[in-house]
């Protein structure tokens, strides 16, 4: 590891599972963190996994990683308190779940002498907070590096075999092309799970809670995902309008042929449609994305 001191400012799902794979690997770095509030920053006290500070000053003081593991909506801010206390060579990255937006908002905000490499992580759950954390969470999961012309390569390099050590796998993607991509394999999937759920809530009250007594794993994976952080989601919706509209245009002419087959009764058409969506969900399990196990290996 060729850092020497990482500073984790925010302290929830990502930055302790950053730095439980760090202590996992008996790396001797220094780590530390900063939480806005205080009954955060006494969880992750508790915990243990870094010295929590009280200030962002003291958190990335003599740093030479700083990671910005706050919601997107807050890095710009958290950025701005951070940067006059940064040290000459540091290298600041982020793990927010937009880019373009990350990038146009931090790069301004980077002092002389400091690099920023953004990055992103696609590894998380439908928790949050410090106890959410653990150390295996980037094991075999991608982490996609989006440098500009802008960046140095040399820290980009660093930031590389930084989220190798923790078990990543690390690709370098453009800003704009990451966030349509993202759009359709998680962020329109939580939008759809959000309006599902919604639904269900409004169905529950003419059904009297039968929809939640009766819940079937199709509806239970949407309510998974439909928990997730309120904060995260709303930041990440509005920071990413463009790819997000453009996927849910295509989401709704997608539903509208699925709706038309089933008013047409035209069972070819949806065998074909859904053999099609089975296929893809192989390929996910063959690249090792997830499990094969019925029902992702839940006992019920
Ligand atoms: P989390 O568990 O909810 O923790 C959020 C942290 O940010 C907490 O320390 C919280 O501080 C702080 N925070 C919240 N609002 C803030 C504000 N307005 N100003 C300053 N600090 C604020 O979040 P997380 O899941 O670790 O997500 C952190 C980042 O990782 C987000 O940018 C998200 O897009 C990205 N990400 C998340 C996932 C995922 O699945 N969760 C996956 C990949 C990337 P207090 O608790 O003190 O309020």
């Amino acid at each position: 590891m060729s850092f020497k001191h990482v500073a984790l400012l925010g302290l929830g799902l990502i930055a302790s599972s950053i730095s439980l794979a760090l202590k996992r690997n008996g790396s001797e770095i220094k780590i530390t963190g900063f939480s806005r509030s205080k009954e955060t920053r006494h969880r992750a006290n508790k915990i243990g996994f870094c010295e929590v500070f009280e200030s962002i000053k003291d958190c990335v003081s003599g740093a030479d990683l700083i990671i910005l593991c706050v919601p997107v909506g807050a890095m710009a801010d958290t950025m701005s308190v951070a940067a006059p206390y940064l040290s000459k060579g540091a290298i600041v990255t982020d793990v927010g779940s937009v880019k373009a937006h990350i990038i146009r908002e931090i790069n301004p905000r980077i002092p002389k002498g400091v690099s920023f490499v953004p990055a992103h992580p696609i590894a998380g759950t439908e928790n949050s907070g410090p106890e959410a954390g653990f150390a295996s969470l980037f094991d075999g999961r991608w982490c996609i590096l989006t440098p500009t012309s802008e960046t140095s390569i040399y820290a980009t390099l660093k930031v590389k075999d930084f989220w190798q050590s923790l078990g990543a796998t690390v690709q370098e993607m453009d800003a704009d092309h990451h966030d349509l991509v993202l759009s359709v394999t998680s962020h329109a999937p939580h939008l759809i799970a959000f309006t599902m759920v919604g639904v269900a809530d409004e169905f529950a009250q003419v059904t009297k809670s039968e929809v939640i007594n009766y819940s079937a794993a199709g509806f239970r994976d949407f309510t998974r995902l439909a928990a997730s952080d309120p904060i995260m989601w709303r930041d990440i919706f509005v920071n990413n309008k463009d790819a997000a509209l453009e996927i849910l245009g295509r989401f709704t002419e997608e539903l509208f042929r699925l709706q038309s087959a089933i008013r047409r009764k035209d069972g070819e058409f949806l065998q074909k449609y859904f053999e099609r969506t089975r296929e893809l969900r192989r390929n996910i399990i063959e690249a090792g994305q997830d499990t094969s196990e019925p029902n992702f290996g839940r006992k019920s």
